[in-house]
């Protein structure tokens, strides 16, 4: 196939979208842009992404910031363990690299939350390395561009893509060529189901389109069914406000704060009164009323939530919990995405 570069190239410099980590692509930029779009959309992300800049402007802000505050500056984007690695990572840019990131590919790598993808993208995009940024937007072009039926998902496939990709690009464009595949992705190549091949600058290359293929590519290997985990919630309102419990320190939402719940457990009014009281809670002469139903989806977990919320004299939070009222809910305690459906009725 003949260089696709100064075709996708003259494309993207007509047609890119002004994005505020192009129009300044430190390294701290591309990277925290980045980690925010790996399960957000562009449009959604950028309030957060000027938010966070605007608290953290650099790597040494982002080390030192305090755990609580990074939640909730992360609150709404969800998979928190991305702005725990994010932290973890800048503080060994810290302790080892003066507090600005390597312009080296390997060593990019090598840091928490960092992957082939990104460390590939910072590399390129902040510091002009000729190396590759494949994404899921690239691969999809590349599987469509080369009419390859791979299971895009294996990774010996994804690597022969990678090899491809290198092939075209230009090494004193790296960085702008590795955007210009995403954004191409992004507007023209689009997942699921028709692509806008009749605005593509590649259309007289593509041999999907020729094929008229383009559509059933590229191939994905099949989703495990998730696992689906019954949880029962107690929304405990006092005087003093809300009753929060904190996440334990490793696993699902780790670190984070929720309603007073068990999970794998679907218990009924009873059963989540006595288990009140085990907690050293008094809801002596309370009237329970239900919680709706609601479902969060996490990647491979589906939650089906229910219980009931409470009202309840003032009196000491139990260990591990505390009495958040709204105005702390708002500023201070972060309550993850999964809870948005009871999350109006404690604001
Ligand atoms: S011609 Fe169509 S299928 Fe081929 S790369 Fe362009 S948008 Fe994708």
């Amino acid at each position: 196939m003949e260089n696709i570069s100064p075709a996708l190239l003259e494309w993207f410099y007509q047609n890119r979208r002004i994005l505020p980590f192009r129009e300044d692509p430190t390294p701290y930029h591309v990277w925290l842009s980045e980690i925010m779009l790996q399960q957000t959309r562009v449009a959604a992300a950028l309030p957060y992404y000027e938010r966070f800049l605007a608290a953290l402007p650099d790597i040494p802000a982002l080390a030192a910031c305090e755990e609580e505050k990074l939640h909730k500056l992360w609150e709404g984007l969800g998979y928190y363990s991305r702005v725990r690695n994010l932290q973890k990572a800048a503080k060994i840019v810290c302790a080892q690299y003066g507090g600005q990131l390597p312009a080296d590919y390997d060593a990019l790598r090598a840091l928490p939350g960092i992957g082939d993808y990104t460390a590939g993208a910072v590399a390129s995009i902040s510091f002009g390395i000729p190396v590759p940024a494949v994404d899921g937007n690239v691969l999809r072009v590349f599987s469509r561009l080369y009419n390859d039926p791979g299971v895009i998902t294996e990774p010996a496939v994804k690597k022969a893509f990678t090899a491809r990709v290198m092939e075209h690009q230009p090494p004193e464009k790296a960085g702008d060529y590795n955007q210009a595949l995403m954004e191409l992705g992004a507007l023209v190549c689009v997942p699921n189901g028709a692509p806008l091949c009749e605005q593509c600058p590649l259309a007289h290359l593509c041999a999907a389109r020729a094929a008229g293929t383009a559509p059933e590519l590229p191939q994905k290997a099949k989703p495990k069914p998730r696992r689906i985990q019954p949880v029962t919630l107690a929304l405990l309102e006092s005087p003093e406000g809300f009753l929060l419990q904190q996440r334990p320190e490793k696993g699902l939402l780790a670190g984070l704060w929720q309603p007073v719940l068990w999970e794998n457990e679907s218990l009924s009014a009873e059963e989540t009164l006595a288990r009140l009281q085990a907690m050293g809670l008094d809801v002596r002469g309370t009237r329970p009323e239900a919680l709706p139903a609601a479902k969060h989806i996490f990647s491979h977990i589906e939650w089906h939530m229910g219980g009931i919320a409470l009202r309840l004299p003032a009196q000491a939070a139990p260990a591990g919990c505390v009495w958040a009222s709204r105005e702390a809910l708002k500023t201070t305690y972060t309550l993850p995405g999964a809870f948005k459906a009871y999350r109006k009725r404690m604001l």
